[in-house]
């Protein structure tokens, strides 16, 4: 028995019954992975117990030898990763995830309410990139900057340059990001720094979903473009939870001060040595095929549902993400993420480009990183697309069994097993 079975051994069982949730199901969210034995057994490690607020050389508490050696590691890992010299670039691997380092960013480089412009969530972009409804600013980006978006072209799903061009001359934003978390397609991101030149923004590329991608080599890199970078760590790239930000030498001071003391207090070591670990297994030839297979396998799994008969928003995926357009036959994004629940598949609902209601959206989005670092292969991938294609005709006849029950009930004039068995369908598949 472990530590933790014999002290504790509701939450350990709790976490048995993840571990097996994951082991069994068929995990398809496309920004999650499995970390390796190496990697959780530095974030299970004693760095946790240590206090490390301030930089390298420079902290606020005695004992941090082995930390700074630890965090030096991590830095020069990153900078090596992705080709960049440390005279031109530095990194800061303190943020303690994707969020944070994006916010990190907007209090280094801009000043309150000043403009940012990023992709709307709906077409697919993040929500610290600044999302707001008509009725509420919701993202505290959006709060405390201005923010404008960016749009895809509602037919093709990909992203108008000429209109996200036309935008900025109109909003003159301060600072123009790049990077989603539900787009297929690589980026134009010459094409984005000659706009953000042109209406004298710094340009910012948040490569959360593909850094492991770009780490690989299977996708291009952002840093000749972009002023600063930020990264989650725990997608593509499969290492822990954590996020980093790199920039340009000249930013560097003011994004370490954002971090800490403007944001964040003591660094979490853990995270930091984990991420150390995940760098170096991200620079080696295993990897590269890794992230050549999670792009191949994504395509093998478009390929399976288009020959299948199903709509894939901008037609295929160039990463390791699809858009599975599920609309029509009277559902949507919800009832098929649920009905693939049930079947151990994890998905997520997501917004397409024309979409009405964001909660009840008309996509499924689906990623390879998972099940590729479990050595699923392309035939294995048209096997997914058969099994998706099966939840899909459930989700359908489910509904369609549920308007026939619920218009039957109806003309009977049922109404109390009417409530029922509509509390029962929503229920089985979702509003
Ligand atoms: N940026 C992008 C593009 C993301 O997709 C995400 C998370 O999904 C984040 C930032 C935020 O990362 P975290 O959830 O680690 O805060």
């Amino acid at each position: 028995q472990s530590q933790l079975e014999s002290f504790d051994p509701e939450l350990a069982s709790l976490i048995v019954k993840e571990d097996n949730r994951q082991k069994t199901g068929l995990e398809l969210i496309a920004s999650e992975n499995f970390a390796s034995s190496a990697v959780r057994e530095a974030l299970g490690s004693c760095l946790t117990n240590k206090y490390s607020e301030g930089n390298v050389g420079k902290r606020y508490y005695g004992g941090n030898e082995y930390i700074d050696e630890i965090e030096s590691l991590c830095m020069k890992r990153a900078l090596d990763l992705f080709d960049l010299s440390p005279e031109e670039w530095g990194v800061n691997v303190q943020p303690y995830s994707g969020s944070p380092a994006n916010f990190a960013v907007y209090t280094a480089l801009l000043q309150p309410h000043d403009r940012i412009m990023g992709l709307d969530l709906p077409s697919g972009g993040h929500l610290t990139h600044g999302f707001q409804t008509a009725k509420r600013k919701v993202s505290a980006t959006s709060v405390y900057f201005e923010s404008m978006p960016y749009i895809v072209d509602q037919e093709t799903g990909l992203i108008d340059y000429d209109d996200m061009e036309k935008r900025a001359k109109m909003f003159l934003p301060k600072l123009l990001i790049a990077g989603a978390s539900a787009y297929p397609r690589e980026w134009d991101y010459k094409r984005m720094r000659e706009i953000a030149d042109s209406v004298g923004a710094l340009f910012m590329v948040d490569m959360a979903h593909t850094s492991g991608l770009i780490a690989g080599k299977c996708l291009k890199s952002p840093f000749e473009y972009a002023h600063v970078v930020t990264s989650t760590t725990h997608k593509t790239l499969r290492g822990p939870r954590s996020g980093m930000i790199f920039g340009r030498k000249e930013f560097m001071e003011q994004i370490d001060t954002a971090v800490f003391p403007s944001l964040q207090g003591g660094p979490h070591n853990h995270q930091i040595a984990g991420l150390a670990v995940a760098l170096k297994e991200a620079n080696s030839a295993e990897f590269k095929q890794y992230a050549q297979n999670v792009i191949s396998n994504a395509q093998a799994l478009s390929n399976g549902l288009i020959k299948r008969g199903h709509k894939i928003a901008t037609g295929g995926t160039e990463n390791h993400l699809l858009l599975w357009d599920v609309r029509g036959n009277g559902i949507n994004g919800n009832k098929v993420e649920k009905v693939l629940d049930m079947v151990s598949i994890t998905t997520n609902k997501n917004s397409l480009p024309g979409d009405i209601s964001a909660v009840n959206p008309g996509g499924v989005r689906l990623g390879t990183p998972a099940l590729t670092s479990r050595g699923l292969d392309e035939t294995d991938f048209d096997t997914v697309a058969e099994f998706l294609d099966r939840g899909y005709k459930i989700a359908v006849l489910g509904q369609k069994l549920a308007q026939e029950e619920f218009e039957a009930r109806q003309e009977a004039g049922d109404t109390e097993a009417l409530k029922k068995k509509k509390a029962i369908l929503k229920d089985f598949l979702g509003t």
